[in-house]
């Protein structure tokens, strides 16, 4: 396929301009810049084109199933973009006096609002860009209530070890030491290994709950109360909270903070890591140092406050604004009563799944599971030679786009499916059928899995190479070379 730039012939344009009605002037010359930008020039058309063989070249929630475990890829209404887009939300600038766009403030005071109420936090900031900068948030909450105690010893934040990587990842960026706790033979946190691992030098804990094997750890209270007995805090990573929303508050868990990922649960877009939103909860004693500004309301006027102890910003304005739009319409969209029936939607949807696949594929955990389950592919592997990424590979040929592989890292041949609440019974029903046939082949080793995928548009590129040598970027020497 050719980039856009390489489509670019001079003086091909997308835009025709009035010719100009006014006096023509020339920048002074410390703003102009010294070479013209290399900006592609097309027709209209092949930029169309250009934009639908992109299209044709991915695979979304649109294209087919796409059960990408602990990324809750759910159906993102179109609704949300529609009032995203409304000239209100869509056309204001974020520097406007605060008595011209009330109605922007209102949006970020009633989601923080509803966010709060669903995790039951006492008050909420909206500027996260990700679930990971969330994440970063909640821990220089942490540091900055110790710190603002006194307490200088508390270096630790402990984790279990089937955690997302995040969490050791902005763990140690908050300036932490990561102390890894093992799972339990349920798959919940190891409470023997917690208690030995909480000391004075424990800062907090962070956890997720339902966790990444899809377990909802039933020790949650005295997990959390082991870490507050000993002087530390409770993070509740809140990417899994799809099949809980409105139903269990990590707040009455016992969790201090808490982030989640409104790309996630809240039906707005992931984006090709394009905008997603982190927004983080906490309690009453955190609430001083929240990331400035957050929205305060008084006789019906909003404004935007500075906490008096805030950790700064954690982002240029006030967060991804549209994306908050998007959040808060698909909150009103289902309401009181839909949130936790989409919850409980997602739980059996997921049950559903994991009972069809666990006559071929044994599971990681014993059943029931919450929002996601893991299958073990280490049998058929030994069995055939064929591993979770041949079986990954067979079945985007589906098409469909494969669950998650080799996470959790605690099960070595993962496959982690999250089907979410807006798949309907035929397509999981075809999902599993998907998957019934893939192990017949390889059992049968009718079809050559290494093989595989025989359809897609890119099949097996160098991964470790793409990982270590990541050319993303494209520039002229690539079209001389
Ligand atoms: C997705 C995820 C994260 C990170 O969230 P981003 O929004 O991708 O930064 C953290 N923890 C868990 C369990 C996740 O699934």
């Amino acid at each position: 396929m050719k980039t856009i730039f390489e489509r670019s012939r001079p003086g091909r344009a997308t835009t025709l301009l009035p010719s100009c009605d006014v006096d023509e002037c020339t920048p002074d010359e410390a703003y102009c810049r010294a070479e013209r930008p290399r900006l592609p020039e097309v027709a209209e058309i092949d930029l169309g084109r250009h934009y639908a063989e992109l299209a044709r070249r991915a695979f979304g929630v649109c294209d087919g199933f796409y059960p990408l475990g602990s990324c809750t890829m759910k159906y993102n209404p179109r609704i949300n973009d529609e009032l995203a887009n409304l000239p209100g939300f869509a056309d204001v600038h974020p520097l406007q006096p605060q008595e011209s766009v009330q109605g922007c403030l209102e949006v970020m005071a009633r989601t923080a609002e509803v966010l709060g109420e669903i995790c039951g936090m006492d008050a909420v900031t909206l500027q996260p860009a990700a679930g990971a900068q969330g994440e970063y948030t909640g821990l220089l909450l942490i540091r900055a209530f110790h710190a603002a105690a006194g307490d200088t010893t508390r270096t630790n934040i402990i984790v279990p070890d089937a955690a997302h990587g995040t969490n050791p990842a902005t763990a140690s960026m908050a300036g932490f030491k990561t102390v890894s706790v093992a799972s339990n033979d349920q798959g919940g946190v190891d409470v023997e290994a917690l208690r030995a691992a909480v000391g004075p030098d424990t800062a907090g804990l962070m956890l997720t709950n339902p966790n990444t094997l899809g377990v909802f750890d039933p020790n949650i209270l005295e997990i959390c109360a082991i870490v507050h007995e000993a002087g530390g805090l409770c993070y509740y990573d809140g990417a899994n909270l799809n099949p809980i929303m409105g139903i269990v508050r990590p707040g009455d868990m016992g969790f201090d903070c808490v982030h989640v990922n409104l790309h996630k649960t809240f039906s707005t877009p992931h984006g090709g890591g394009g905008p997603g939103s982190g927004p983080v909860g906490c309690k009453e004693h955190l609430r001083r140092f929240l990331p400035h500004p957050i929205v305060a309301c008084e006789n019906g006027v909003y404004r935007f406050e500075e906490p008096e102890a805030s950790v700064g910003r954690m982002k240029s304005f006030y967060g991804n604004f549209g994306v908050v739009v998007r959040a808060l319409a698909y909150l009103t969209t289902l309401g009181r009563e839909g949130v936790p029936q989409a919850a409980r939607a997602a739980v059996l949807n997921a049950n559903y799944l994991m009972h069809l696949l666990s006559d071929v594929f044994p599971l990681a955990t014993k059943a029931p599971c919450m929002h996601e389950f893991v299958v073990d592919v280490g049998p058929l592997k030994e069995q055939t030679g064929f591993a979770a990424i041949d079986v990954a590979k067979r079945i985007l040929d589906f098409p469909m786009h494969p669950p998650t592989m080799y996470f959790p890292l605690i099960v070595h041949e993962a496959l982690m499916f999250e089907p979410t609440e807006t798949e309907s019974r035929e397509t999981l029903d075809h999902a599993a059928d998907v998957m019934h046939r893939i192990y017949e082949e390889a059992v049968s080793g009718s079809v050559n899995l290494h093989q595989a995928p025989f359809d897609a548009v890119i099949g097996r590129p160098d991964e470790v190479q793409a990982a270590r040598h990541p050319h993303l970027r494209w520039t002229p020497d690539d079209a001389d070379a």
